[in-house]
């Protein structure tokens, strides 16, 4: 696992303060909307770091 997503702090997106900035962050389509929940596709991300600098809950972590 690259990037960790915490399901305690992350509630889905439609909860997001950020109407899902993680997804809208990673250029290389590494974060996918899965049943409303951000899912990281593991051989897309470069752990480039974006999303979790970006995500408002600090629900990810590399
Ligand atoms: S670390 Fe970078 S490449 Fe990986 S999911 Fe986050 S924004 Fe995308
Ligand atoms: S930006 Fe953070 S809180 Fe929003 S959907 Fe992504 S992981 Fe969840």
């Amino acid at each position: 696992m690259v990037v960790t997503i915490y399901v305690e702090k992350c509630n889905g997106i439609d909860a997001c303060p950020g109407n899902g900035l993680c997804i809208d962050v990673c250029n290389l389509d590494a974060i996918e909307n899965i049943n409303g929940r951000p899912v990281i596709i593991e051989e897309a991300c470069t752990e480039c770091g974006l999303c979790v600098m970006n995500c408002p809950n600090e629900a990810l972590s590399k």
